[in-house]
């Protein structure tokens, strides 16, 4: 393994309080020093940091569908985890609802097989809280923590009752596992498709009402309470939901949560033209649900940013709109929405951005990384603030393409990602052709 010094980027490392120009040594796979004027020691590589580019722990993902086992032709995990370190992401958390559910050691342990083969990003599993996430009879969660997950979720379908949460908490809480929860009452979400609303009624599209997000939300707070075990609201995107996660941090119930680009970035204004590209489950909201999380994201209440990465083959996603499925892809355009949206908005700062995308979610699920320690792995993105990126689905890595933000020119963008000490990304167009080794991510 080469090892490499980081020469003269900006290094943006909030948990050790750090901006400031300096050098990064890595070597034998752990970041070694980090300073000022650092030599180079023989044999190794010296990366000269692009200028502009800022030099930030790896960015995490604690929400993508990897799709492996069972349903290849959309991601597999060697293609997800190409598309994640394209992405600037140097791990991501993989949601259960394959085929099988992850929801036994045996389906764990083959994700983390194939995810070791092809060795790009690291894959944390995340297994189901119920047998099959069918919402009736508890997983062997001892099992599934033993075997490598790190959490537990039904993501894709809410855990189903309150009882069946309150046990995976107490169960959870016990072995230290994080619960997950998609919250969306299934009564009131019914054969709904888009966000109930003045939109959808216009475009003739079922509606799914915001509470049947939030109604759930408060559910698991309350049962967070009640069990003292932490829970984390996943791809939380309305107004109410906030509010109950606030009243419940502000009672000293561990709530966290996440939000996903498009429901800070998009509205349901967006569903004009009915492109299933913007058909996501939660729905893309009005705006004043997206000015709130835009509010949450500044002030702290929102605890992460993910992508909840989706891939859908593009014969499913041409069906009519009610037939198509939810989700889009977002590991490769996570990066430009968050720096353009947020950052050069003026919403956040570049140390706030890393927070949302590297320390909590790293300290949310208990994983390596979340800064450049001396000593800690040697996870690393290297971020292109001030790149013009066109977003073009024909260049993505992942094996699907359903993204609503095709053609979008954004300002910022990803310049190389390491991973453990690897090069396993490098962005030609920043890096240059011949200043940087090659990696095997391109
Ligand atoms: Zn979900």
């Amino acid at each position: 393994m080469n090892n490499y010094l980081l020469k003269n980027g900006r290094v943006v490392d909030p948990a050790n309080g750090r901006d400031e120009v300096c050098d990064v040594l890595v070597s034998d796979g752990v970041i070694a020093k980090v300073g000022q004027g650092l030599t180079a020691p023989d044999g190794t590589v010296v990366l000269d940091v692009p200028a502009g580019c800022v030099v930030t722990p790896g960015l995490i993902d604690m929400h993508v569908h990897l799709r492996e086992p069972g349903q290849e032709h959309k991601e597999t995990v060697r293609s997800g985890v190409t598309s994640a370190v394209a992405g600037g992401f140097t791990a991501v958390a993989c949601m259960p609802n394959t085929t099988p559910v992850n929801d036994s050691a045996s389906v764990t342990r083959y994700i983390l097989d194939k995810a070791a083969e092809a060795g790009l990003a690291r894959v944390y599993p995340i297994g189901a809280v119920s047998v099959g996430s069918k919402g009736e009879q508890l997983a062997e969660i001892g099992e599934l923590k033993a075997a490598g997950c790190v959490a537990i979720s039904d993501d894709g379908h809410p855990v189903r009752t309150a009882l069946m949460m309150r046990r995976a908490l107490e169960y959870a809480g016990m072995l230290d596992v994080l619960v997950i929860d998609h919250c969306e009452d299934p009564t009131l979400k019914g054969d709904g498709v888009v966000h109930e609303g003045a939109v959808a009624t216009a475009l003739g599209l079922r509606g799914i009402p915001g509470e049947a997000e939030e109604i759930n939300v408060e559910r698991d707070v309350t049962l967070a309470g009640l069990t003292n075990a932490p829970v984390h609201i996943a791809h939380l995107s309305t107004e109410g939901s906030l509010r109950a996660v606030r009243q419940g941090k502000a009672r000293g119930i561990q709530v966290t949560c996440e939000v996903m680009p498009h429901h800070f970035v998009l509205t349901d204004e967006a569903l004009h033209g009915y492109d299933t590209n913007t058909k996501m489950n939660p729905p893309l909201r009005p705006a004043s649900d997206r000015d709130a999380l835009i509010q949450g994201i500044a002030d702290g209440s929102v605890d992460v940013i993910a992508t909840d990465h989706a891939p859908h083959h593009a014969d499913e996603k041409a069906l009519p709109y009610d037939q198509a499925p939810f989700g889009i892809v977002g590991l490769e355009t996570a990066v430009p929405l968050t720096l353009d949206r947020l950052v050069h908005a003026g919403v956040i700062d570049l140390a706030r951005m890393v927070e949302l995308m590297s320390v909590n979610p790293a300290r949310i699920m208990k994983v390596p990384g979340g800064s450049l320690s001396e000593g800690a792995p040697a996870d690393i993105t290297v971020l292109a603030p001030d790149l013009p990126v066109t977003i073009d689905r024909k260049t993505l890595k992942s094996l699907s393409t359903n993204t609503p933000f095709d053609g979008w020119a954004l300002r910022g963008g990803v310049a190389a990602t390491v991973v453990g000490g690897r090069l396993v990304y490098r962005n030609r167009q920043v890096t240059g052709l011949e200043a940087w080794p090659s990696a095997p991510v391109e």
